[in-house]
């Protein structure tokens, strides 16, 4: 690249691209170890597909677990990771991150705007794997007051309007369950009613809601600390290219606002991107159920269109192409919106609540609906006859969909009638009405709820063990009062269909990197000046998903790792 190209130049020590939990926390631990720091996003708007998501990072002995009294012996996390891991195993990283993971929250805890809530009571997603843990090993964002971000809050991305209530965010855990409550416990209808006031209130007066929950406080938190400690977050500000001299990363050139721009950076730059959720080029090679690029509608932000994995490619660095999963899978709905766009909407809640089934077009099952996204996914495609599209339908009777909701589709007292207006929501007054609806086999449907009813009565699922492990219990319904949290029939219409199809939360492969987060060339050298933080980074996990928050985690820390190396810093012992 020829720098007397461009229209202006800068000078920084260390060069962010990308505004997500892996670049921000990168820029915040770097800019405290005293590196001067520019962040470069490409949106309009901070936060990336991080500011959409729950929020939650897997970090097993973190200190709100030991606090807790939790303190399990370093060994079975390590464990575990290698039972789910297989071959995919990376005993370095893996070292790196379990030892390292604890430190990065306790240096946000203590020196920056970030704090967490617990996650003490969330167990691990497969609860029959050894050393799998029923709580302890994770942490989320505690929520955000706003006001802190000053005027930056109006660079800040929103939470995924589908995913709110009028836009307002909702914590998962006990803030969710008063909210699924409300119709049915005073306590709950007040407590809700507080939250909607509040936010209203914070609507009239700033325009938006200032009390920030889930990955929205998260970004909200990150991107306060980041001004706090000098960083600059330029948005509108896509990087086109990598500057390389003398084999070395040392800057990027940018398109923005006000033309083309190189930034030299003294200590490297960090690609953190958001790997390649929206590259048809790459999902065409990577995924083997889209093989146009299009046939995956992933619910992770739209500027995510593998930017980082080409720059790094550009110096040498290398996409893993070994992964177990390339994807971390989801079943996503499409949701049509007044302004003619289409919203990809994951469905992360309501498959293990009792009264819900997800059958195929013959009407069968084909899944343990109560298990993680990922897992039910990856149950899809394997029950796809070649050739067929992969999708599937969640389907519920009226009391379900009324307390719990589907999809998009809130529960009492939002309407229906909207949805099923757009042909999102699909209604049968009868079971084989909604297969005709849907182009479902009637008769294969009504086998399976026949069969599916008289098994939730007795609270046994001999056919996919619904129910059987904590995961899948903590993600049903314990209040509903039932032998099994998961499961109840499918008894009075009408009955209600959403269509879902393969999408994802964001991607696993990435650039192979090493345990300090450098980018590696084809011989497994390190590139000088070259990381990969946040789903850039080869997913630790290797394509598989052992618990909540594996890419969070994570980001956060090796963004951490990455930033002391950046800096010559020695981590702590
Ligand atoms: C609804 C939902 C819930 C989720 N919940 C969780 C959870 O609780 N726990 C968990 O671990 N994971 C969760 N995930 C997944 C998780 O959010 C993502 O894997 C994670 O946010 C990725 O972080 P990142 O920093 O790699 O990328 P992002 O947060 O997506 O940030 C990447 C940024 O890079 C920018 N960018 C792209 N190209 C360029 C360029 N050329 N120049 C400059 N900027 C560029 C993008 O615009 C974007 O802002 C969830 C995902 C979704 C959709």
């Amino acid at each position: 690249m020829n720098p007397a190209s461009t229209a202006s130049s800068s000078d920084v020590d260390l060069l962010v691209v990308g505004s997500g939990a892996g670049g921000l926390a990168t820029a915040v631990t770097a800019a405290h170890l005293g590196l001067k720091v520019q962040v470069l996003e490409k949106d309009p708007q901070y936060g990336g597909t991080t500011a959409w998501s729950g929020g939650w990072m897997w970090i097993p002995r973190n200190p709100l677990a030991l606090a807790a009294g939790i303190d399990e012996d370093p060994a079975l996390p390590e464990a575990y990771l290698r039972h789910e891991l297989g071959d995919q195993f990376d005993a370095e990283r893996v070292s790196a991150f379990l030892r390292q993971g604890p430190r990065m929250v306790e240096f946000f805890q203590r020196q920056t705007a970030l704090q967490f809530i617990d996650g003490n009571g969330i167990p691990d997603f497969h609860g029959r794997s050894p050393a799998a843990a029923l709580g302890g090993r994770s942490v989320c964002a505690a929520p955000f007051d706003a006001r802190r971000l000053g005027r930056h809050i109006n660079s800040l991305k929103p939470p995924l309007a589908e995913t709110t209530l009028w836009g307002m965010g909702i914590a998962s855990g006990a803030e969710l369950r008063h909210f699924l409550n409300a119709l049915h416990s005073p306590h709950s209808f007040w407590h809700v009613t507080r939250l909607v006031l509040r936010y209203w209130r914070d609507c009239l007066l700033h325009g938006r809601g200032l009390r920030l929950v889930n990955g929205n406080a998260l970004v909200g938190a990150l991107a306060a600390s980041a001004f706090e400690a000098g960083v600059t977050i330029q948005v509108n500000t896509p990087v086109k290219r990598l500057l390389i001299e003398g084999g070395r990363v040392a800057g990027v050139q940018t398109a923005g606002p006000e033309g083309l721009r190189t930034v030299r950076a003294r200590c490297g730059v960090v690609l953190a991107c958001g790997g390649f959720p929206h590259d048809e080029a790459r999902k065409r090679e990577l995924l083997p159920h889209a093989p146009t690029g299009r046939e995956h509608w992933s619910a992770a932000s739209r500027g995510n269109t593998g930017d980082g994995l080409r720059l790094g490619e550009s110096a040498g660095a290398v996409v893993a192409r070994d992964l177990h999963s390339a994807a971390a899978l989801a079943p996503v709905s499409l949701v049509p919106r007044s302004d003619g766009s289409v919203a990809h909407f994951p469905h992360l809640i309501e498959r293990a609540k009792p009264g819900l089934i997800a059958v195929m077009a013959n009407g069968l099952r084909f899944v343990n609906e109560a298990d993680s996204y990922h897992d039910f996914m990856s149950a899809l495609l394997a029950a796809t006859p070649a050739g067929q599209p992969a999708q599937a339908w969640l389907l519920c009777d009226h009391a379900f969909i009324r307390h719990y909701g589907l999809g998009a589709v809130k529960p009492a007292p939002m309407p229906l009638g909207p949805w099923l207006a757009k042909g999102y929501l699909v209604r049968g007054h009868t079971l084989a009405e909604l297969a005709r609806a849907c182009g479902i086999d009637a008769a294969g449907l009504q086998a399976t709820v026949q069969r599916y009813n008289a098994a939730a009565l007795q609270g046994q699922d001999a056919d996919f063990a619904k129910g059987e492990t904590p995961y899948n219990r903590i993600q049903g319904d314990a209040a509903a009062g039932r032998a099994n949290p998961c499961m109840a029939p499918l008894q009075q219409g009408p009955f209600y269909a959403v269509r879902v199809q393969p999408g994802s939360l964001g991607t696993f492969a990435g650039l192979r990197a090493n345990a300090q987060a450098q980018a590696l060339d084809a011989q497994g050298r390190p590139i000088p000046g070259l990381y990969a933080a946040g789903n850039d980074m080869n997913s630790l996990m290797g394509g598989h998903y052992p618990s909540g928050g594996i890419t969070l985690g994570p980001a956060m820390t090796f963004g951490f790792i990455a930033a002391h190396h950046a800096a010559g810093a020695a981590l702590p012992g």
